[in-house]
């Protein structure tokens, strides 16, 4: 390229990352531009959310600090790692094994908590992010942004309190189902199994939830559900969606993985279908080798005997951290599938469901294989690199490495300031409730909080005004009326 078309070039892109972020963050220094590649200067300028790794597990099970440079074989994601990567948010997935029966809140509690202990050490590097603008806040600062995700309806235990309370400690999304069905949602990973009771679909329970999810303001993942689930969730929802961590079915036929249909019902929706990285969701011919019933009988029975072995003296489950090793080192006999497979899920799912309804979804820390060439989370340059060389301009690629997610999550926001308004204004209280309580002789101190917390939904006319004087209400309680109108 000539030098004056590179330099055009790279002022096109920079304008088009300060369109990206609605605040701009103050510009990193770029090398001198003559070393830098066009691809390079869009991954360096963007802001890239990916929003599934399992690390919690390896914060709780193993003690893992993000400050430790860790080798590939052992995690996918640190500091260092993130650095390179220019990873500028991640959501953490707070995954609750069905092994913990009995105590899935709580082992999701001391999930959250492993996370806000990350954050809590390394104030200088890293920021927890709940919002869209503590996102952007992360990376004005240059921080590394961490949420948070549930992954597995379970883990609210069938309790739409506990739903809230995780809302509360920060969890921003729920994958309604891992690979279990639960109490109120099917499950892609055991819909052929006899001996599972399915709901064929979710329950009017699991519609209340994605409901309360809209509400609240937590986006409904429909990751890992069955089809029905999926289909229903999207009929329920009335915020974008998102799959925070799937690829596509034609591609790779496991059950996982999102039909051509699925992608569209997503675009229509104002979702997003986040690309997971594993090779067998990516790439079917690794998936037909790994997925052999014969290797997979071997590798459940090396991971029973590691269990029976390592026990827990006080009756815990062992958690996957523990025997991960296993897992990962039967998975080395099949070979890596190429970088392509994975660059032909994001193509693939671009066209189908639209460039605006793609983005990253890695499940690093999570899988026990990647595509060659991406080793961790400090390889996502190749990913920017291999989209450009494919055609991909710097504002789609913009779009796919966190841009589409942002406007999802921004969609999910303003749905539940939507909807909590209207309960607000369905709450009001009416001309005739208020003449009911000035009548029972409510003391003016209640009264005062009764109109503060649920307003009224009548204008105070004179006639109104008159009336209530003659029932005895004061002139605080008429002052508060005329200033509580909710419409
Ligand atoms: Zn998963």
């Amino acid at each position: 390229m000539k030098p004056l078309r590179l330099l055009v070039c790279l002022l096109f892109l920079s304008t088009l990352a300060f369109a990206q972020h609605k605040t701009a963050p103050p510009k990193k220094k770029l090398p001198p531009a003559k070393t830098v590649a066009p691809w390079e200067a869009i991954h360096q300028s963007a802001l890239i959310i990916d929003t599934h790794a399992d690390t919690p597990q390896r914060f709780l099970d193993e003690n893992f600090d993000l400050s430790q440079n860790t080798p590939i074989a052992d995690g996918h994601i640190d500091f260092g790692k993130i650095k390179k990567g220019n990873l500028g948010a991640e959501f953490f997935s707070i995954w609750v094994e069905p092994e913990f029966k009995g105590h899935y809140a709580a082992r999701a509690m001391d999930l959250i908590d492993s996370v806000y202990r990350q954050a809590a050490r390394h104030p200088d590097q890293m920021s927890m992010a709940f919002t869209i603008d503590d996102i952007l806040r992360a990376h004005q600062q240059h921080k590394f942004a961490a949420l948070m995700g549930i992954e597995g309806g379970h883990a609210i235990e069938n309790d739409m309190r506990l739903l809230r309370d995780f809302y509360r400690l920060g969890v921003r999304y729920m994958t309604l189902t891992c690979s279990n069905t639960n109490g109120w949602a099917d499950s892609s990973g055991d819909i052929q199994d006899p001996k599972v009771n399915h709901h064929n679909g979710m329950t009017d329970f699991g519609k209340d939830v994605v409901r309360e999810m809209n509400r609240l303001g937590m986006i409904v993942d429909i990751s890992h559900v069955s089809d029905a689930t999926f289909y229903q969730a999207l009929l329920v929802s009335q915020a974008p969606v998102i799959a925070s961590h799937s690829s596509s079915r034609e591609l790779t036929n496991h059950p996982r993985n999102m039909t051509d249909d699925m992608l569209r019902a997503v675009a229509r929706n104002g979702g997003v279908v986040m690309v997971n990285y594993y090779s067998a969701f990516i790439d079917e011919d690794y998936r037909k080798a790994a997925y052999d019933p014969e290797k997979m009988k071997q590798r459940d029975a090396q991971v029973e005997a590691f269990k029976k072995q390592h026990a827990h003296a006080d009756g815990s489950p062992v958690a996957y951290a523990e025997y991960a090793f296993i897992e990962k080192k039967w998975a080395e006999q099949f070979p890596r599938p190429p970088l392509k497979s994975l660059i032909d899920q994001i193509d693939h799912i671009a066209k189908v469901a639209g460039i605006d309804h793609v983005g990253l979804g890695s499940d690093f820390d999570g899988v026990t294989s990647l595509p060659q060439g991406i080793d961790s989370t400090a390889d996502l340059p190749k990913i920017t690199e291999a989209l450009y060389q494919r055609g991909y301009s710097g504002g789609d690629i913009f779009k796919i490495l966190g841009g589409n997610f942002l406007r999802a999550m921004r969609g999910v926001e303003a749905t539940a300031r939507r909807l909590q308004a209207e309960r607000k204004e369905a709450d009001a209280l009416s001309f005739e409730d208020l003449e009911l309580m000035v009548g029972n002789r409510v003391t003016t101190e209640r009264l005062l909080d009764i109109i503060r917390e649920h307003g009224v939904n009548f204008d105070l006319t004179p006639e109104r005004r008159t009336q209530l004087k003659a029932e005895k209400a004061d002139d605080f309680v008429l002052d508060a009326i005329a200033k509580a109108r909710r419409r």
